[in-house]
């Protein structure tokens, strides 16, 4: 199936679905993480580069646009697009680059950089469920079904 529905009735929740991501990634692989201010996208985030073993602080990179990461075995760059606007800082910034075989990218409000991010392999969507979070996990290109599959929920 390309698509998967856990509950995530608190943070630590949350955190564990991220460590569970980080086990099931795979370098290349573009994931869009939807869900309003405050849904979780940033605590996903933090969950998966825990349990990648990085022991740093993690917040969102509101005003740099980009957060790179060199793990052991991977990079990965966590992208927060709420304040991006200008196209042409995109290329001036080299964000092109960020995407290739190598990297993980995961990217908040990628509706704001429309048309010029590549398509995404896998959907993150939170959304405020009770005292909770509702996830809905869905899987765009063979690559995300594979990551998915390998999600041990
Ligand atoms: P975003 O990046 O989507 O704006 P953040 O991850 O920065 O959101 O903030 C999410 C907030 O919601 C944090 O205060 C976090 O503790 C809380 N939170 C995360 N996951 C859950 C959950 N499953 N249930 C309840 N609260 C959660
Ligand atoms: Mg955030």
């Amino acid at each position: 199936d390309d698509t998967r529905k856990p509950y995530l009735p608190d943070e630590a929740a949350t955190l564990a679905l991220g460590a569970a991501l980080a086990q099931a990634v795979r370098p290349g692989l573009v994931v869009f993480l939807e869900g309003d201010l405050g849904a979780g996208k940033t605590t996903l985030t933090r969950g998966m580069l825990r349990a990648l073993g990085y022991a740093g602080r993690v917040k969102s990179p509101t005003y740099t646009l980009v957060e790179p990461y060199t793990l052991s075995n991977l990079y990965l760059y966590h992208f927060d697009l709420y304040r991006f606007h200008d196209p042409l800082e995109w290329e001036d910034a080299g964000f092109r680059d960020y995407f290739n075989p190598q990297s993980v990218c995961l990217i908040e409000w990628a509706d704001k950089a429309e048309g010029l991010l590549p398509s995404p392999d896998l959907l993150i969507r939170l959304a405020p469920e009770g005292q909770g979070r509702r996830a809905e996990i869905v899987a765009a290109t063979p690559l995300g079904t594979e990551c998915l599959a390998r999600l041990a929920l």
